[in-house]
């Protein structure tokens, strides 16, 4: 196990100061005009790739790190950029975790590195598991996968809703349903080959933040994927969804729902960290403005309501960085989150950042509330913290019944 330690080492430091450059001089500078444009920032995406940062080898560098402050630190760093443009640049990324974490070593080396092409043709991959009547309730999902033998295919139907990269995406993985008696339990996911008929983009979504983040409707007709396309395989698939109805038999043949949700722990902190980012770009900007505005013949910051209004902000930020560390730490040494500490970092990073963002705002008065500044961006980015990955309301209630024993539905 890694010892844990406040101070990154030297190469996270290295990383990390390389991260900050790249966000510094190449995200921020183009982070009003692609919030503006509301499309994918290709260009940046493909210079991200040409220094390394979009890959798969960057992304399992960070992921696989002992220390668990790999993901953290980088998304953090990247966030702080812009968080439209960095959600284009860590997207696909978030769907090859799921193929990381579920696939076998074939399926791994054959559809992850379709999923960020090449330097000089980059691509995009998509992770599909919401619906329009399936959000923070997973087990309600309806798009059902269904194997048809003689050909040694599934038959994929259904639609998919807030797809970060869908329909764009070269990859998609898309979660279904085998096993409808099962709730969440008998989901599966499966890897949707580029060009593969019946697959079409739904409706893009116009969004009050991170415009820079392409987030569409996935429609799936007929869709037919190879049995090799299903992560993990058939037999493991078989072995998960017998355990499964032993356990559902056990229990009087109540429904299983919701335990999918655990899994999300581990991934949560992330999401946590892309909040703090965004919250220490809007604190740094308060901060600065506060230092070099001045009204009635001194900086702003001599008043003790601007001076205090920043200290809480830094405060909180330090404070969400380190719930964040933690449960970093904690999934990437297998230890349990009997509390929940995944979806608290989470819940306190991102309602952390709505906060901050809008302090922001205010210190910076009029210029806070204009596109002149980038604190408004900000805040309007720092909304979808507490709305994907699980809303505040659902890291709430996976919270409160964790700590109560409770089982998560
Ligand atoms: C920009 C964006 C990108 C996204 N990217 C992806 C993606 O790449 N892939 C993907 O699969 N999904 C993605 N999502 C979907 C996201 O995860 C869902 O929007 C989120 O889980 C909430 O689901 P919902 O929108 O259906 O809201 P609902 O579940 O309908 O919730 C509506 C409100 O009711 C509250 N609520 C619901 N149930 C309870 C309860 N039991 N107790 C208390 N309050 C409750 C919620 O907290 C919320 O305030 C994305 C969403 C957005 C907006």
């Amino acid at each position: 196990m890694a010892e844990f330690t406040m101070e990154l080492n030297d190469e996270q430091r290295e990383v990390r100061d390389w991260l900050h450059g790249f966000a510094a001089d190449v995200i921020r500078p183009a982070a009003a005009e692609w919030d503006e444009r509301e499309e994918t920032p290709w260009p940046v995406i493909q210079e991200a790739a040409k220094v390394g940062i979009y890959s798969l080898d960057f992304y399992a560098q960070q992921y696989f790190d002992p220390t668990g402050l790999g993901i953290p630190m980088a998304m953090e760093e990247l966030f702080w950029g812009d968080a439209g443009i960095a959600l284009s640049i860590v997207g696909t990324g978030l769907a090859a975790v799921g193929v990381l974490a579920n696939g076998t070593e074939e399926q791994i080396g054959t559809w992850i590195p379709q999923m960020y092409g090449d330097q000089n043709d980059v691509k995009v991959a998509a992770f599909c598991s919401s619906e329009p009547d399936a959000g923070s309730d997973v087990a309600s999902m309806r798009t059902r996968a269904v194997y048809d033998e003689a050909k040694d295919e599934w038959v994929i139907n259904g639609t998919k809703t807030w797809a970060t990269n869908g329909g764009i995406a070269n990859v998609h993985v898309v979660v279904a349903v085998v096993d409808p008696e099962l709730g969440s339990k008998g989901h599966a996911s499966f890897i949707v080959p580029p060009g593969t008929p019946g697959l079409t983009q739904g409706q893009k979504f116009k969004k009050h933040g991170i415009r820079a983040s392409h987030t569409a409707e996935v429609v799936l007709e007929n869709v037919r994927v190879p049995g090799s396309c299903l992560l993990g395989g058939k037999e493991k698939l078989d072995e998960r969804l017998a355990r499964a109805r032993e356990k559902a038999k056990a229990s009087g043949g109540e429904r299983v729902k919701n335990a999918a949700m655990a899994t999300f722990e581990a991934s949560r902190p992330a999401v946590g960290a892309m909040a703090v980012g965004t919250a220490r770009a809007a604190y740094e900007v308060a901060l600065e403005y506060a230092t070099t505005r001045e009204q009635f013949g001194r900086p702003i910051i001599d008043n003790q309501g601007v001076a205090f209004q920043l200290a809480d902000m830094r405060t909180q930020i330090d404070a969400a960085r380190l719930l964040v560390w933690r449960a970093s730490w904690m999934a990437v040494n297998g230890k349990p989150f009997t509390a929940a500490e995944g979806s608290m970092s989470k819940l306190f990073a991102s309602e952390t950042a709505k906060k901050v963002t809008a302090q922001a705002i205010q210190i910076l008065g009029g210029n806070g509330y204009t596109r002149e500044y980038p604190v408004e961006r900000m805040h309007r980015d720092s909304a979808i913290y507490t709305i994907f990955e699980g809303t505040s309301e659902i890291q709430r209630l996976v919270i409160a019944r964790t700590l109560a024993g409770m089982p998560i539905r």
